[in-house]
């Protein structure tokens, strides 16, 4: 049995700071400046409180599910099937400049999706969205397939017609299609992709996988044991999903890549494994200053406030996709913590309603984002 539980402190020889950097094994869920929500069983409760934090109960994991994991809060996101369905769809409606790719395939054998949108090829101008490498966040489906959609609908007016004319727009929506499925018919707060471990638990993160500074560190947030959330793996890319994405990087070699998860409204850049910032102060100031005009471009959509910081601000990670994509590419990369801001909200369980708004609030930023990485000079990295 497990718990959702917000936890405080108020005694200093337990700051909220150790609680991320400590390995404890848990899901965390939301980290605000006076308190974390969190998964947990019953016994690391007991553990929290015994170290001297505060522990208020929020729900019991059973009853936050009856509560928000309504019909009306499932129908209207896509399968791993409807999307296959509707990216084919997509790419069958233009096919001078849609095509579908499968990048992969899964543990389970799934195709791994990618629509590659843009009139020609060999241009060295490429941009690269992302969705769900977690498997409960379903909006992070949502957002770069709607995208997609939109791109494909205003193909033939600038500034979209310039961007296929001289480059290339990938995007991705699910790189993780047996979590999702698992999602779907097992447990809706699964977070991992579906890969059998050697002690017999499940899963590895697919966004503690990637090459960069893999495994450097062992916490709550990035962890070396099996059975937790964000289990890195035994090494590094040992997971099919995460070479998927990186067979596609390395031969199509992005200007920028933006990766989408939810939740918490975040615009997190790197690093992840450090809280030093980005050495080079040109790539620093460039993503700050991206990262600001995409807070602004969202927030004049529907007012709504999505917090730009350095990743590693929410929580250490090492192993990420956007570490490894800027580490090792050099190019812009970004994580969007999508809606909604808070588990009071329903936290990984958005109600469909909120699809269109936030697929509406993000359009305009990933559209700064494409501009910034097809038009910068010289466009490769
Ligand atoms: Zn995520």
């Amino acid at each position: 049995m497990t718990v959702i539980a917000k936890v405080t402190s108020s005694d200093p020889r337990a700051p909220l700071s150790q609680l991320l950097t400590a390995p404890l094994g848990l899901d965390v869920w939301e980290v605000q400046p006076d308190h974390v929500v969190l998964r947990a069983a019953e016994a690391q409760v007991e553990r929290l409180q015994q170290m001297g934090y505060g522990v208020e109960l929020l729900h019991q994991t059973d009853t936050y599910l009856s509560t928000f994991a309504t019909a009306a809060a499932t129908e209207g996101y896509h399968s791993a099937e409807t999307l296959e369905q509707d990216l084919r769809a997509l790419a069958e409606r233009l096919p001078e400049i849609a095509e579908l790719h499968e990048i992969g395939r899964s543990v389970e054998n799934r195709p791994i999706w990618a629509l590659r949108l843009g009139d020609r090829r060999g241009t060295d101008h490429k941009v690269l969205f992302l969705g769900c490498h977690h498997a409960r966040e379903w909006i992070s489906v949502e957002v770069p397939y709607l995208l997609a959609e939109h791109l494909l609908g205003t193909a033939d007016t600038d500034p979209v017609r310039g961007w296929l004319e001289r480059g290339e727009i990938w995007v991705a929506p699910m790189v993780n299609p047996d979590g999702h499925e698992f999602t779907r018919t097992e447990n809706r707060l699964w977070r991992k992709n579906r890969r059998r471990n050697n002690n017999g638990s499940a899963g590895v993160d697919p966004n503690r996988n990637y090459g960069y500074m893999w495994g450097t560190l062992n916490v709550s947030t990035s962890s070396h044991v099996p059975q937790d959330e964000t289990y890195v793996g035994p090494r590094a890319f040992s997971e099919p999903e995460a070479r998927a994405v990186r067979n596609l990087v390395a031969r199509e070699l992005f200007s920028g890549v933006l990766t989408y998860h939810s939740y918490s409204q975040l615009i997190l850049f790197p690093w992840g494994y450090t809280s030093n910032p980005a050495v080079d102060p040109a790539d620093r100031s460039d993503m700050e200053q991206l990262a600001g005009a995409m807070q602004r471009l969202i927030r004049g959509v529907h007012g709504v406030t999505y917090t730009p910081e350095q990743s590693s601000t929410l929580y250490p990670t090492a192993g990420d996709t956007t570490d490894w994509t800027y580490g090792e590419y050099d190019v812009p990369s970004f994580t969007i913590e999508l809606r909604p801001r808070s588990q009071a909200e329903g936290g990984f369980i958005l109600p469909s309603d909120q699809i269109q708004p936030t697929s509406e609030e993000n359009l305009p930023a990933a559209l700064e984002f494409i501009g910034h990485a097809l038009d910068r000079n010289g466009g490769g990295p």
